[in-house]
């Protein structure tokens, strides 16, 4: 996940909103108001090739904040990093 500052940055470079969500397709809204990534809907700035030292906006895209955990679970999974189940709350 991005920095509140690199999402405020993208936001602006961006084309009108909705955004579509990197995983699900559906729209992202984004407004200045929701800073607590606490709704699933929030957007959430993903760096498409994981590395979050890459920050070259060509790497950026917009997801949900409900895809993008799922996403990134599911994607530990399959490299078999999960390391147990240390965080198993749902
Ligand atoms: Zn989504
Ligand atoms: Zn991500």
């Amino acid at each position: 996940m991005a920095t509140w500052r690199e999402a405020l940055v993208f936001a602006a470079m961006s084309p009108p909103q909705p955004w579509s969500c990197h995983f699900c397709g559906g729209p992202v809204w984004f407004t200045l108001d929701r800073k607590d990534y606490k709704y699933r809907d929030t957007p959430v700035l993903h760096h498409k090739d994981h590395d979050h030292g890459n920050n070259d906006p060509s790497n950026w895209v917009w997801s949900h904040f409900g895809c993008h955990t799922s996403h990134h679970l599911s994607a530990r999974h399959a490299q078999g990093k999960a390391r147990g189940a240390a965080k198993k709350k749902k």
